[in-house]
């Protein structure tokens, strides 16, 4: 007994995701994402699925413990770096792999007394402004960090701006990388979902996917990763709690912000933005009724959102209903509230209950 409502995680979906992904670059190996507890999936429930994967990427240590306590031996990635120098003890005993983007970082390697060196992402900024040393001093790093003790293998990162926008946002940053770093000899790790599906040439010795493993689009937009095998990994779904008959001309829901053009049978869906769904969608959002595409009508309410079902006569009270997932691409919904998938999938709330499918 429970509010119908619920997200369910199909984890083959996710293995076979990796597989595709993994097949794309075959001579790269894989940080499977699993960022913002797997892209709002719940790292517990995900990470045997991605057991093939040749490492971890994530930026909480509440998160790589988990990992390395369930028994995950691969490498785990810290993709933001370390907070603060005494993270690095921690860092040390769970054995994790950490991005440097920052010269107090530097300092405060040189001055940790590691007993085993800690394997380093030397994160440079090709564009995007956000995190790295600028490629102009990669090579003074470089050559820092080669002198450290407690430093061990160092990897080249970065990370692509506008990979989701065409090839000619591809090559300019990558250029701006192979001049910095061209005598240097270190794995490269680059590319994210976009990159990993379209530019081969950004693949180098590592890939970091992440919204790909789940089924969602880099670009927000479903169609574009329609040519590559990805399966939805989450479905969100709930069920007919009323219905109403409604004749023309009355409002619907808060606000008045719908009003029916016919006489409209309208259904009510137990969902609504305190469980995630997105209170921007607008009348006219596709939701899947009972093996049919409907259009939501009015705004989103906290519990509830409302849904026309004029032409789907055979939705009664207690018809299943996807408001993503598996036949309802999670972009399609974004884009028509305005965002991407990612936002979507990692704002599912605590009420939601979460079931396992495999
Ligand atoms: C989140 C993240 C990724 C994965 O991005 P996707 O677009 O989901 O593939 C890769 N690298 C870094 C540094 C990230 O923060």
């Amino acid at each position: 007994m429970s509010r119908p409502i619920r997200a369910t995680i199909n984890t083959t979906a996710l293995s076979h995701n990796l597989r595709t992904i993994t097949a794309l670059a075959p001579a790269a190996k894989v940080w499977s994402v699993v960022k913002a507890n797997a892209y709002g999936h719940g790292l517990a429930r995900c990470y045997q699925a991605l057991a093939s994967t040749d490492g971890y990427a994530l930026l909480n240590y509440e998160e790589a413990i988990l990992l390395r306590e369930a028994g995950v031996a691969q490498p785990i990635l810290l993709l933001e770096g370390f907070f603060k120098p005494n993270d690095l003890a921690l860092i040390e005993a769970y054995q994790l792999t950490v991005a440097v983007h920052s010269d107090w970082q530097l300092r405060a390697l040189a001055d940790y007394p590691a007993k085993k060196p800690i394997a380093v992402y030397l994160k440079i900024n090709n564009g995007m402004n956000r995190l790295g040393f600028s490629p102009d001093k990669v090579r003074t790093v470089w050559q820092t960090l080669k002198t450290l003790p407690a430093v061990g293998d160092i990897t080249l990162m970065s990370h692509f701006a506008r990979a989701d926008e065409g090839p000619a946002f591809i090559r300019e940053p990558l250029q701006r990388l192979e001049q910095a770093t061209a005598t240097l000899q270190a794995p490269r790790c680059y590319a994210n979902s976009a990159a990993s599906l379209w530019y081969p040439e950004t693949h180098h010795q590592w890939i970091r996917p992440g919204v790909v493993l789940y089924g969602a689009s880099p670009t927000g937009c479903a169609i574009d990763i329609e040519p590559f095998d990805l399966r939805p990994v989450m479905t969100l779904s709930s069920e007919i709690i009323a219905i109403q008959q409604v004749a023309a001309g009355e409002g619907i829901g808060y606000g008045h912000r719908y009003t029916t053009t016919t006489a409209q049978r309208i259904g009510i869906i137990a969902c609504g933005y305190a469980d995630g769904y997105p209170r921007h969608a607008p009348s006219g959002t596709p939701v899947w009724v009972a093996g049919k595409r409907c259009k939501t009508v009015g705004t989103v309410s906290m519990d509830m959102l409302m849904v026309d079902l004029t032409d789907c006569p055979d939705a009664t009270i207690g018809s299943v209903v996807e408001l993503w997932g598996a036949q309802l691409p999670v972009d399609t919904i974004a884009q028509a509230a305005g965002t991407v998938g990612y936002e979507l999938l990692t704002s599912v709330t605590q009420r939601v209950p979460f079931t396992v499918i495999s």
